[in-house]
């Protein structure tokens, strides 16, 4: 579960040098403390606010310190997860995007290849309405590869149409090995025609 939220705490990081306190007049070291706020998404932050003070240790008045001389002086150290953590959340994220990206490049590479030496079996997913010329929304069928000859693919359409690419996609997954799955009345498609398709982006993807 991802809980987002924020924290506070506070804790004692040094020791000023003894100066009188403007309050009782203790000529004594104060004790230098750090508050801090952060915000969290599951354990994984950063720092939204943070405040020094030196505390006079008899009683208790505390002053506010300059947050870059306090830092220039003590480089106080801050837990990774509270300061830094926001930095695992764009490291993946970032990895995600990668991987998505690669796996696209795959995907366009291989169906560029199919397509250039398709194969008999090969099952195409694509947007079929330039193909059946009129749309009801459910645009998105699995074509399987029954001959090739040099000029045009004669496919098996799939039964069903999709109003998705997703759907289509799961099908292929999980359905396209059913028998019936595919209509048995074949549609050929000139090739000059698919790799106009694949070039406006009608033709999904290619599963060999
Ligand atoms: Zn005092």
């Amino acid at each position: 579960m991802l809980v987002w939220g924020t924290a506070t705490d506070s804790d004692t990081i040094g020791h000023t040098p003894s100066f009188a306190c403007s309050n009782c007049s203790t000529d004594a070291p104060q004790q230098i403390v750090r508050s801090y706020k952060w915000g969290h998404l599951w354990y994984l932050g950063a720092i939204i606010k943070k405040h020094y003070q030196s505390v006079c240790s008899t009683c208790g008045t505390g002053t506010d310190l300059s947050i870059k001389k306090v830092e220039d002086d003590f480089k106080p150290s801050y837990p990774f997860n509270r300061s830094r953590g926001w930095m695992v959340w764009v490291a993946a994220f970032a990895a995600i995007m990668v991987i998505g990206f690669v796996s696209d490049q795959k995907t366009g590479e291989s169906k560029k290849n199919y397509l250039a030496a398709p194969k008999a079996g090969d099952i195409f997913i694509m947007d079929v309405k330039s193909i059946t010329g009129s749309s009801d929304g459910n645009d998105y069928a699995l074509m399987r590869v029954k001959t090739v000859t040099d000029d045009a693919l004669e496919f098996e359409p799939s039964k069903f149409v999709y109003q998705r690419s997703k759907g289509a996609k799961k099908a292929l997954d999980n359905n396209a090995s059913e028998p019936g799955f595919f209509l048995a009345e074949p549609i050929s498609v000139p090739r000059a025609k698919l790799t106009q398709m694949n070039s406006s982006g009608e033709i999904i993807e290619i599963r060999r």
